[in-house]
This record gives structure tokens, sequence and C-alpha cells, in this order.
């Protein structure tokens, strides 16, 4: 079966700005992908080349099996959902929806069914003849969704759609946007930023830096096995073990990542069970942060970040401490960069 859009070595150029640089990738029928990485690595440029808002200076982009080059948007069976919503403030919501089909000359009776049916999906039955300036941020999100879906795009482009909403509505919707995704089993393809998002929401993760796609998997493969130092700190955060730390301590001797969780805060002297690592050090800062404290250990020549869970026996700076870790939880890398 061919993927639903694949990139061979695609890149694209701005000037003297390689926006997407070398680019390979398949997305898989039926996959909710996410592309997360820093502001300005190339996550929207690959998602408009997608659309077919861009076109690569080199490379191949195929979208179910045929070749996307010089095939014009409305004509890749592919959708868009901008961050900004994007809606015609002058018409109402039923219009906003049906706008897209009036265009491509659906009669009136049809586009209207059609958009009660998208609306319904998005859970906004009856809000046909509201304006978007009647609508709270959220439901605004959900009539430019229905947009969307209305044409019955086989793929649908996300490009940080839940960004203008506060934590709470945004929950819900990554929530309701991985519910509809199952139910409508549609290819999913959603730009962000944000890590938490990325992780929960998505099938497989892409993560971008710098033109360039670092490292592709599932969500617990990203965050398990980073292979850079890039990954680890931007996927959550991470120790960063130097290789000569870490073959001090019954590792590898290799740029290693060590997950915070993973590892224990033990009195001074306390005995190490089998199988695990340990590191003698100082708490130097101490974090709370509610539901975790983040303790800083200076350990040898290395800052350690440990997470206690709530309630665990209190700390205060200058304790002396002993770091514990099962010997599995140290990844190596394949570099320090
Ligand atoms: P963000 O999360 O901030 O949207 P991004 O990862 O989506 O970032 P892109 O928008 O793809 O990144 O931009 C990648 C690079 O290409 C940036 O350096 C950006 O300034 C540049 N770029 C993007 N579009 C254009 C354009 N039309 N003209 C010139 N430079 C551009």
């Amino acid at each position: 079966m061919s993927p639903a859009v694949r990139f061979v070595n695609v890149s694209r150029r701005f000037g003297s700005v390689r926006a997407v640089d070398g680019v390979t990738i398949d997305i898989v029928e039926g996959e909710f992908f996410a592309m997360l990485g820093p502001s300005g690595s190339g996550k929207t440029t690959c998602l408009r080349l997608i659309a077919g808002f861009e076109q690569p200076d080199e490379g191949h982009i195929e979208i179910f099996g045929e070749t996307a080059e010089g095939v014009p948007p409305y004509r890749r069976n592919v959708n868009t959902v901008f961050q900004d919503y994007a809606l015609f403030p002058h018409m109402t919501v039923g219009e906003n929806v049906a706008y897209g089909l009036m265009i491509k000359g659906v009669g009136r009776a049809d586009r209207e069914a059609k958009a009660r049916d998208a609306l319904a999906m998005v859970k906004l039955a009856g809000y046909e003849e509201r304006r978007p300036a009647q609508l709270s941020g959220g439901q605004r999100q959900r009539v430019a969704l229905s947009r969307a879906l209305v044409n019955g795009p086989k793929v649908l482009l996300l490009d940080e759609p839940l960004g203008a909403l506060d934590l709470k509505l945004r929950e819900q919707m990554q929530e309701e946007l991985k519910a509809l995704q199952k139910e409508l089993g549609i290819t999913f393809v959603f730009v962000t930023h944000d890590q938490g998002e990325a992780l929960s929401m998505a099938n497989r993760v892409a993560i971008f830096n710098e033109g360039k796609i670092v490292q592709v998997g599932s969500p617990a493969d990203v965050y398990e096995r980073p292979r850079s130092r890039f990954v680890a700190d931007f996927v959550g955060s991470s120790n960063v073990l130097s290789p000569a730390f870490a073959a001090g301590h019954a590792g590898a001797a290799k740029w290693t990542s060590l997950r915070p969780e993973k590892i224990g805060v033990v009195p001074s002297g306390t005995p190490v069970p089998a199988a695990h690592a340990h590191a003698d050090g100082e708490v130097k800062t101490i974090s709370y942060q509610g539901a975790v404290t983040r303790l800083g250990v200076a350990a040898e020549d290395m800052r350690i970040i440990a997470e206690l869970p709530a309630g665990a026996a209190p700390l205060k700076e200058g304790d002396s401490v002993r770091l514990i870790w099962p010997r599995s939880a140290m990844v190596t890398m394949e570099d320090g960069a």
C-alpha cells in the first residue's frame, strides 16, 4: 500500500535559509503523525509542501502514490486547519463550513446537509446561524476543523491548531481530536512545538531541528530512546551524561541519557541494589512543582536533576544524598550534540 504522504529527500530554501533540508519520510495511511520541533525548524513549511502551498526545490513528494509536484492544493485531497482559524467574520458558521463546497459548485441543499454533518462531528450541531464573533475560542477552533472535514479529505493537516487555547481547553481538545481521528480513520498530520501535545496524541512523532528530521518513532520510542542530546532535551528533559561519567557509573563510554524520574534519592551510604548504579552528591537546588519536586544535585563534575514524588521526605540545599538508578535507565546516544 502506498503511504498517505511520501517525502523523498525534499528541500525548500528561502534565500539562504534551508527551511526544509533533505527530508525523507513516509506517513502511513490512517496514522496520527506529529511534527515536533522548535520555532523555525521547518515544520510548517513541510505542512505547506504537503498542502501544495509550497513547491520543493529538490526532492519528490507523493500523496497516495501520486506525484504531488505541480498538483494545485484544491486537487490534493488534503485540507488544512490553521492556527488562526481563518474564518470569514461576515459569514455565519454554516456558511463558513459550506464555503469550500460552494466554490466547488455543490448545490445548496447538499452543501447545507454536509455542513450540518460536519458541525455535528465536532459537537456544534445547531450552531449554523451564529457568527464567528459569537463563539468562544474553542468553538471557533471546532468550526475551522469542521470546515476542513466537510471536504472529506484523506489527509488533514493541522498547524498548531490548539495554540490559541488556554491550557484546560487545550487538554480537552487534545482528547477530542484524538477521538475524532480514530473515528474518521483519516490521516492527521499535526504540527506543534509542544512536546506534551505530540506525545499524548500521536502514533508517531518526527522531531525537527534546523530543517531536518533528527528522529522519528512512537512517542515512547523517542522519549525512552533519544538518539541525541537535542532529542533528549527537547522531548521532556533529561540528564545527558558525558562518556567519562557514564563509564564511571556502570554505563558505556558514550553520551548517555538518564531521565530524572528514573533516579531515586536516598540517604548517603544506603546500599546500592543489584543492577543499579549510583552517584553521591550534594543538593544544590530544590524546585517545588506540585506533583513532583525537582532536585539539582552536584555529583562529581555533573549537575544531575532528579525528581522526587510529592510527599517524599523533605530535603534541603546542602544535604548529602545518594542517587541510585537502574542501569537499564541509562540510554546511550549516537552523539552529544
Ligand atoms: P514555527 O513553529 O515558528 O511555525 P516552523 O518549525 O513551522 O516554526 P517554518 O515556518 O517552516 O518553521 O520556517 C522554517 C524557516 O524558514 C524559518 O527560518 C523561517 O523564517 C523560514 N521561512 C518560512 N517561510 C518563509 C518565507 N515564505 N520566506 C522566507 N523565509 C521563510
